[in-house]
């Protein structure tokens, strides 16, 4: 499933949910993944190290690397869980997609039915490769659709308010930063947005 500017803000700017679906079937779903807000997490090991070198091949613009320590990390990801190892490909310019009052630029996707996930480094405007940060989330937030449906049975793999937590929860796990707890805002369809404001308010939690 792409993920535009609009899902994947995530971690920069929007960070909104789906709506809940209407369907009893999947609604069941949605709430239950909307419900699950933690993950086991893996060994800080090997995972951070390679975060260290993913920052490294980014500020070198070592796309070679860069596409090398992502497949470590998905590889090492999907032992430590136990799931089939998706595959995962670099690649350059963001896809970038306006219209009048509105711009979608695809950060990453995942393919549920080939298990493909694809990463791209590259910023849409001015095509300078994108932030450390930004791909490391990126990474865990495809691998957290890929984890939803190859384990945590959750074959729509929505994006509800249990999903961004827990991919927050394994984005700052591997880098070692501290956690806020994520302050929601509720709008008329049943979908949320993050606030921003309030979420920033709140203390960090050192992940152990
Ligand atoms: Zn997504």
């Amino acid at each position: 499933m792409g993920e535009t500017l609009k899902p994947f803000c995530d971690t920069i700017i929007g960070m909104n949910t789906e709506k809940p679906p209407r369907k009893p079937l999947e609604k069941e779903e949605y709430n239950r993944s909307d419900a699950l807000k933690t993950i086991q997490l893996p060994p800080c090991e090997p995972f951070r190290t390679y975060a260290l070198r993913l920052k490294d091949a980014l500020a070198s613009d070592d796309k070679k690397e860069v596409q090398s320590v992502c497949k470590l990390l998905i590889d090492e990801l999907s032992l430590a869980y136990g799931v089939e190892k998706p595959t995962i490909k670099i690649l350059n310019v963001r896809p970038r997609d306006e219209g009048k009052d509105w711009v979608y630029e695809t950060f990453g996707d995942y393919d549920p039915e080939t298990l493909r996930i694809r990463l791209w480094m590259r910023t849409a405007i001015q095509k300078k490769p994108t932030s450390y940060g930004v791909l490391l989330s990126t990474l865990c937030h495809e691998f957290c659709h890929h984890l939803d449906i190859v384990s945590l049975d959750f074959p729509n793999t929505f994006h509800t308010r249990g999903f961004y937590d827990r991919v927050g929860l394994l984005y700052h796990h591997i880098q070692n930063t501290p956690v806020r707890k994520i302050v929601w805002q509720q709008h008329s369809d049943g979908s949320h947005s993050i606030d921003w404001g309030r979420t920033m308010k709140g203390s960090p939690k050192v992940l152990a």
